[in-house]
């Protein structure tokens, strides 16, 4: 009988995992044996990932250490406006840790993305996927040119980086990291069936001048 592909079975329990990870730290501590008294000491990364929940999609596609990666990750990597959790993220990140990157990854089959392209009701995730349909509308002529429902999907995972970008762009935080100290923003797209990732052209912000804030207390045409 052949050796089952993942390590974590339906069977397994909490004593498996424990076990594991006893292994996995000897073995990182006898590889790089000052990693783990480095992270004691506190943290310092240059990298801020966020990216969606999905299991084939982390960050552990980098190929970085503990210590390396500040993270982010939910269903479908989007980045609302009023959401506190990723604003607190990304103000921790960014003026705290100092990041001098930001790196929003999609990944292709992505099951949020997937889900907006129907109209199946999921319960409250369907509040949180408007964000994606939102950006399914805009590009409605766009994707309704893709026959392929594969394409459409494909497309959309992209689309949605890209408007997460702008969303990232368009925060305070970031924007004045970005020309002060030249924090860099970058789309990406994981493929899962791979294990490669794609950097994705981000168009400009059009409307890039309308989020700009200042203390001067001005109204601006
Ligand atoms: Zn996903």
């Amino acid at each position: 009988m052949s050796k089952p592909l993942f390590r974590f079975g339906a069977n397994d329990t909490l004593m498996n995992l424990l076990s594991r990870n006893q292994t996995w730290a000897s073995r990182l501590s006898a590889l790089r044996p000052s990693l783990f008294p480095t992270n004691a000491q506190g943290q310092s990364p240059q990298i801020l990932w966020i990216g969606c929940s999905d299991s084939r999609a982390g960050e552990a596609c980098l190929d970085l250490l503990p210590g390396e990666v500040f993270v982010h990750r939910n269903i479908a990597n989007i980045m609302p406006y009023g959401d506190l959790s990723s604003l607190s993220v990304i103000q921790f990140a960014v003026d705290v840790l100092k990041v001098k990157h930001i790196i929003i990854c999609g990944h292709y089959d992505c099951g949020g993305v997937w889900a907006s392209l129907t109209s199946k009701k999921l319960g409250i995730l369907d509040h949180w996927l408007k964000h994606i349909r939102d950006t399914k509308a805009r590009h409605k002529c766009e994707l309704d040119k893709l026959p392929d429902s594969r394409d459409k999907a494909n497309r959309l995972v992209e689309l949605n980086v890209c408007s997460q970008v702008h969303n990232l762009k368009r925060n305070d935080v970031v924007m004045d990291a970005m020309k002060s100290r030249g924090l860099e923003v970058h789309g990406l797209v994981y493929d899962v069936g791979s294990g490669l990732l794609k950097e994705l052209e981000v168009p400009d912000d059009e409307n890039e001048d309308q989020y700009s804030l200042s203390s001067d207390d001005h109204y601006a045409h």
